[in-house]
C-alpha cells in the first residue's frame, strides 16, 4: 500500500493500543497484512518508472503520510511511541528501497524485495485507491470505536 496508508495505521495503532509492546509488534505486522489487500502505490510500475520520480514519489508519499497521522493521531499517543509506531509500519518498504534505488540484490535486501514482491496484491486506480481508503478508514472506526 501507499506509505500514506501504512503511516495512518501506524498512527492510529499508537493512538489507540496505550501498552506499545502490544502496539509495536502490531504496527509491524500490519504492513504485510495490508499489502494483501489488492491496492496501488507509488511503486506499481517502479522498473519502468524513472528512479528520481520514483524516489520522489517516494518521499512525498512518506511525507503526506506522517504529517496526516500526525495531524489526526499525533496528540494522543507520546511522540516516541507515535513515531515508532509509524517507523515499523514503514519499515518493510525501506528496507526494500536500497533494492530499488541502489540495486542492492543480496540478503537481507534481496530477502525482503523477495518477500514484499510476492504478498504484494496490485490493483489499478482508481480501484486500488478505493480499497485502501475503506480498508484504512475502516481500520481507524474500528480502532477508535474500541
Ligand atoms: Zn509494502
Amino acid at each position: 500500500m501507499t506509505a500514506t496508508s501504512h503511516a495512518l495505521v501506524g498512527g492510529v495503532i499508537a493512538a489507540t493500543i496505550p501498552d506499545p509492546s502490544i502496539g509495536l509488534p502490531l504496527a509491524a505486522i500490519s504492513h504485510p497484512l495490508l499489502d494483501l489487500i489488492p491496492h496501488w502505490d507509488v511503486g506499481f510500475n517502479w522498473r519502468k518508472t524513472p528512479k528520481l520520480k520514483l524516489f520522489r514519489d517516494c518521499v512525498i508519499d512518506l511525507t503526506l503520510g506522517v504529517t496526516l497521522a500526525y495531524i489526526l493521531f499525533g496528540q494522543e499517543a507520546p511522540l516516541l511511541y507515535f513515531l515508532g509506531a509509524i517507523f515499523v509500519s514503514e519499515v518493510w518498504d525501506l528496507l526494500e528501497a536500497p533494492y530499488w534505488f541502489l540495486k542492492w540484490d543480496f540478503p537481507p535486501f534481496s530477502w525482503i524485495y523477495e518477500f514484499g514482491h510476492r504478498i504484494q496484491n496490485k490493483a489499478k486506480p482508481p480501484f486500488g485507491i478505493i480499497t485502501q481508503i475503506v480498508v484504512v478508514t475502516g481500520i481507524i472506526l474500528v480502532l477508535k470505536l474500541i
